[in-house]
């Protein structure tokens, strides 16, 4: 979103041995540290960041008949492009998803009817302290933008996802491509769905029916295009953006009876996560 203030400590990573290297720097210091993919799920606190963000570059991708094996690092939406182009399905929801594997995956990221758990055949964890796991699907309970990571302290490391052939994969990758083109607004800097769609109902329909397309604080706005983004329309604090959410959490509350979980992560000073 562009907010936030500077990091105490901040390392690229591009294997497993720096990641392992970079938990144990911050293990030794008992500093908190953060995995990072591509920040487009993140909103960091105007102070900054006390510890050390990793930033996760392990990015390679081997494709095997119809199974995919990624680094966590590799860009979701590129995964999404690059399977439908090779006739198969199941990802192409991805494509259009700012995001990293690692990312999606911790967030069970999804649209259109589908989540990332969906496809996923396994994936590898590196703990803190140094331990790396394999995960198979059946050993994970995902739910609506939640899984088991949430609860861990490490990082992903890779994925295998198993997809299907069909030779319609690229041409509905290309339908939700311009879907997302013409729903969401693109040209600002947001951090995607601010709230989760309550059950039976969707966020963005109940923010736009509390009249609150277009409200204001400082440069954060609920985006004309699509009501459960908030856009940084240049020179939003995190502060802004917060004050806005909680504006926009009351608002639907009064006007509607419905409460609003928010979905974007803040990371705090000191390194809670609010998710
Ligand atoms: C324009 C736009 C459209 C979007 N559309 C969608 C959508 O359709 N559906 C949807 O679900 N989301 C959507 N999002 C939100 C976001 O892109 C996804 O949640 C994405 O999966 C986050 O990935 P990331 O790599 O950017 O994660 P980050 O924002 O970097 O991190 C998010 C969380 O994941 C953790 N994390 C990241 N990588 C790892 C790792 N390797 N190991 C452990 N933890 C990790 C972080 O620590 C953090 O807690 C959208 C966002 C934008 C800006």
């Amino acid at each position: 979103m562009k907010v936030g203030g500077e990091a105490r400590y901040y390392i690229k990573v591009g294997t497993i041995e720096e990641l392992r290297e970079a938990l144990q720097f911050a293990k030794e210091r008992q500093l908190p540290f953060f995995i990072l993919g591509k920040g487009s799920n993140c909103i960091f606190d105007d102070e900054g960041f006390s510890g050390l963000v990793i930033h996760n570059k392990i990015e390679f991708c081997n494709l095997n008949e119809t199974k995919v094996e990624v680094g966590a690092g590799l860009s979701f939406s590129w995964l999404g492009t690059f399977t439908a182009k090779n006739n198969l399905s199941g990802l192409e929801f991805a494509s259009g998803i700012p995001g990293t594997v690692g990312g999606a995956i911790y967030m069970n990221a999804g649209s259109n009817g589908l989540e990332t758990k969906d496809f996923l055949e396994s994936c590898n964890y590196l703990f803190q302290d140094g331990t790396l796991r394999q995960f198979d699907r059946g050993e994970l309970q995902f739910s609506y933008r939640h899984s088991p990571f949430q609860e861990m302290k490490g990082a992903l490391v890779s994925a295998t996802f198993k997809l299907f052939k069909s030779e319609e994969a690229r041409k509905r990758q290309i339908e939700l491509i311009h879907y997302r083109k013409n729903t969401q607004p693109l040209k600002d800097c947001s951090a995607g769905c601010v709230f989760r769609n309550p059950v039976n109902a969707k966020a963005g329909a109940l923010i736009e029916a509390s009249g609150l397309k277009g409200a204001k604080i400082g440069g954060a706005e609920v985006s004309l295009v699509h009501a459960n983004f908030i856009v940084n329309k240049g020179g939003a604090t995190s502060k802004d953006i917060k004050m806005l959410i909680e504006h926009v959490s009351e608002t639907v509350k009064e006007k509607t009876g419905h409460t609003l979980k928010k979905e974007v992560c803040f990371i705090s000073k000191d390194g809670f996560l609010n998710l």
